[in-house]
């Protein structure tokens, strides 16, 4: 079924039983499970012009598919969650690899056994691979603050290597931190693997959708009972109604088109814009994407270098790689990273995880807990570092609880 897109002005809006704002994976699996399932009236608000959320990818001018906010790779554990988005679209087998330019010597990241050997020479690699087996055990993951934390000095002298040349300069620039300042999860997603294993995740379920991200949305939300309304900010629709008027008042009623919506609302946009940033804005790190397109085959030895030592950019993409696509010329994509200032003109890509900015997230969160219609959902909502797998997880587990209530009442 083709995709339902309305005008906002156009509706009606005591023709709907949910409300959902962004139509990425958590707002996109929720809207089509409740619409599904629940055969609910869904209306989703997105205040882009299309579909997908940061998954959104379209043809470029050259005819290349390339992602349009940071390059997507599906990984999951989760079998429910692969058998869910594998309904929408076919899959393609895809394992994700990562070198690190080490002036200009190309290094598996994560840190493995084959980095090791590029980095100290077979021969000395093969006894401090020996010493890494004998002290975290073989094929096992170690995080680079445990490793850092070891008292032998040739396995400080690993550690010192891979902190300096794979962590700081890449850490500096993604974040405007060190390491020793993100939060210790941060770092953790990519740990030294005592291995020969180069894949950048060892997850069960890995792929990318054969027809691309922005396929997979429009059969996700090609659903009779879904309704989308793009170009359609929920801050300027929604009218909140709040129990006094105190700072710290608490949400009593979310009103549109001048009545209360009674109907669950599920919002996966960022809290503090919901709130217009009445506590001060929530820390973001946002990022440039710079492309390239070059009349040659492949540009890049693998889908992704990161630059580690050298560069102002983190790392560089080229799509074909990922998605399998042919042609004679190919696009890529380097990312800078920056500080996230201006909600008019800049996306808030990263959370920035640390206890303060957790507190100051929980403060809004408290805002919506007296609202039992509003359920914050996703990345951005929820103030956290969800991979697309999670959201979906969450998704479906919002929907069941919301089906179940329904089911009650
Ligand atoms: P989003 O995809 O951000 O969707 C939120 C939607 O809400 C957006 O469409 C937005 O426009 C809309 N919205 C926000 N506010 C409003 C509002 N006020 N009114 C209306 N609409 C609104 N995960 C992986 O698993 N693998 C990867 O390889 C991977 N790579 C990534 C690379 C980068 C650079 C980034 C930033 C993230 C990456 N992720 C990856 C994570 C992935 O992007 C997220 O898990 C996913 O986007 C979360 O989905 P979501 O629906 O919560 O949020
Ligand atoms: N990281 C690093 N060097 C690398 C790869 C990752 O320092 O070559 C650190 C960096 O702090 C980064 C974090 O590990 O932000 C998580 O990396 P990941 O590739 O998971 O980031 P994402 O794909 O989410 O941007």
């Amino acid at each position: 079924m083709t995709l339902r897109i309305c005008d906002f002005k156009d509706v009606d809006i005591s023709a709907f039983d949910a409300v959902v704002v962004g139509s990425g994976f958590a707002g996109a699996v929720t809207a089509r499970e409740l619409a599904e399932r629940g055969g609910m009236r869904v209306l989703i608000l997105e205040k882009r012009p299309h579909i997908g959320g940061n998954m959104y990818d379209e043809y470029d001018e050259a005819g290349i598919l390339v992602h349009r906010y940071g390059p997507h790779i599906f990984h999951t554990n989760d079998q429910r969650v692969f058998n869910y988005v594998r309904r929408f679209t076919g899959w393609i087998a895809y394992q994700h690899h990562v070198l690190a330019d080490w002036y200009g010597t190309y290094m598996p990241v994560p840190f493995n056994k084959n980095s090791m050997e590029i980095a100290f020479g077979e021969e000395k690699a093969a006894h401090l691979i020996q010493k890494l087996i004998d002290v975290f055990g073989d094929e096992r993951k170690v995080t680079i603050n445990e490793l850092r934390e070891t008292d032998d000095p040739e396995l400080a002298e690993v550690a010192d290597f891979v902190y300096q040349n794979v962590f700081l300069y890449y850490t500096q620039k993604q974040w405007g931190l060190t390491p020793e300042e993100v939060d210790p999860s941060v770092t953790a997603r990519v740990p030294v693997f005592i291995s020969r294993d180069d894949r950048y995740f060892q997850d069960a379920y890995q792929g990318m959708p054969s027809l691309g991200y922005t396929a997979l949305f429009e059969e996700l939300l090609g659903h009779e009972n879904i309704t989308v309304c793009l170009d359609t900010d929920a801050a300027s629709v929604f009218d909140l109604e709040f129990q006094d008027g105190s700072e710290d008042a608490k949400l009593s009623a979310i009103k549109i088109k001048d009545a209360p919506f009674e109907g669950p609302i599920v919002y996966t946009g960022p809290l503090d814009e919901l709130f217009c940033g009445r506590f001060g804005r929530l820390p973001y790190r946002t990022l440039d994407f710079v492309y390239e397109t070059y009349d040659e085959e492949y540009k890049l030895p693998c889908a992704t270098v990161n630059c580690t030592v050298t560069e102002d950019y983190t790392r560089v993409t080229e799509f074909k790689r990922l998605t399998a696509q042919k042609s004679d010329k190919t696009t890529i994509m380097k990312e800078y990273s920056r500080a996230y200032e201006d909600p008019d003109a800049q996306i808030p890509y990263y959370a920035i995880i640390n206890d303060e900015n957790n507190a100051h997230y929980q403060r809004y969160r408290a805002l919506t807990e007296s609202l039992p219609n509003f359920h914050p959902l996703g990345r951005l909502a929820e103030y956290r570092y969800y991979n697309m797998d999670k959201i979906i997880e969450l998704a479906l587990a919002l929907s069941d609880e919301l089906l179940a209530t329904r089911a009650d009442a």
